[in-house]
């Protein structure tokens, strides 16, 4: 299939992306094009029709990273292949670099960017649920309303669906990089290498020096209509975690899980075995300081 008409428009600058994003009644609705991984296909199979297509692939301003003291800063046009394999990336934030090496293939990763990804919001997709174990910031911009910043958790609202506007460009995103004895894990239950997840997921854990665990974030992906964090802050850990530890809390974090597959049961039994596996993951790289991506 070939996707329907539309009219072709390439952004010189973010501000000249949100003026052709702005609304106006005559020219119909528009699409931001980023890496095309996701939107072409949808465009070819006419399950999207936009009638003007915004490409901010030319904007290197958006393919930029910053390092702050505990964060990290990055544009919306930062490929996958860039989170995968830049040392410092791999150092700060190691959850994001090890997830986006599930994401489809080299070839794929080398074009899909962050913000598409984010903005693409697959609940079976890497990015939206570690930046939501995160807790990253989401950074937006339109002419109408100038720049809002969006918790991460906010800002994915169910399938495809995100709380931004039409007219909004996501630009910048906001990740807490790793802390002295915190650990990450990331586990992934696919068919086959490079496909989309059955079940997976994310968690960071902060262990003390005496191997007590003073917090814990846990997410999964596939398991409802967009990243879950299934971790509550009064689920205290006491004492110093066993295997049996994570075990029982991922199969209390799953049991009330109604994910939205052909047979449940099946994805809330790999859901639980990834959360047990990959908290005991994160829990023994926090003891043990280990925070370079696998
Ligand atoms: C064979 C194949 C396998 C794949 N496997 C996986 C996988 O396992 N896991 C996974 O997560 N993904 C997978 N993908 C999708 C891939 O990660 C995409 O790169 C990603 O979903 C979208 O990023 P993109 O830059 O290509 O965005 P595009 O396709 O250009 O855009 C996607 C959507 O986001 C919007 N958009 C893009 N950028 C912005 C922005 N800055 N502001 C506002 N809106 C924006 C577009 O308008 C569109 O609606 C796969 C893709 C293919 C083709």
């Amino acid at each position: 299939m070939k996707p329907a008409p539309f009219a072709y428009l390439r952004a010189r600058s973010v501000a000249h992306a949100l003026g052709l994003l702005a609304p106006t009644s005559e020219e119909g609705d528009s699409k931001v094009l980023a890496g095309g991984q996701s939107l072409v296909t949808l465009m070819n199979l006419r399950l999207a029709r936009p009638d003007r297509l915004v490409d901010i692939g030319g904007l290197t301003e958006l393919e930029r990273t910053f390092e702050d003291t505990d964060a990290v800063v990055l544009g919306a046009l930062v490929r996958h292949r860039m989170l995968e394999t830049d040392p410092t990336l791999r150092r700060r934030i190691p959850l994001v670099a090890a997830a986006v090496g599930h994401i489809g293939h080299v070839a794929i990763r080398n074009r899909g960017t962050l913000g598409g990804s984010l903005s693409h919001a697959d609940p079976a997709a890497e990015l939206p649920l570690v930046m939501t174990v995160h807790d990253a910031v989401i950074h937006v911009e339109s002419a109408r309303a100038g720049r809002r910043a969006i918790r991460a958790e906010e800002f994915f609202e169910s399938v495809f669906t995100t709380t931004m506007e039409p007219d909004e460009l996501l630009t910048w995103v906001t990740v807490p990089s790793a802390r002295p004895g915190q650990g990450w894990g990331f586990v992934e239950f696919a068919p086959r290498i490079g496909d989309y997840a059955q079940a997976g997921a994310a968690c960071l854990v902060t262990v003390r020096p005496d191997g007590t665990v003073t917090t814990v974030r846990a997410g999964l992906m596939a398991a409802a209509d967009r990243p879950l964090m299934v971790s509550r802050p009064d689920d205290v850990v006491s004492g110093i975690p066993t295997e049996q530890t994570w075990t029982r809390l991922a199969a209390q974090w799953t049991s009330g899980l109604e994910p939205m597959t052909d047979d449940p049961e099946h994805t809330r039994a790999l859901c639980r075995v990834a959360l047990a596996q990959a908290l005991g993951a994160a829990y023994r790289r926090g003891r043990t300081n280990e925070q370079e991506a696998a």
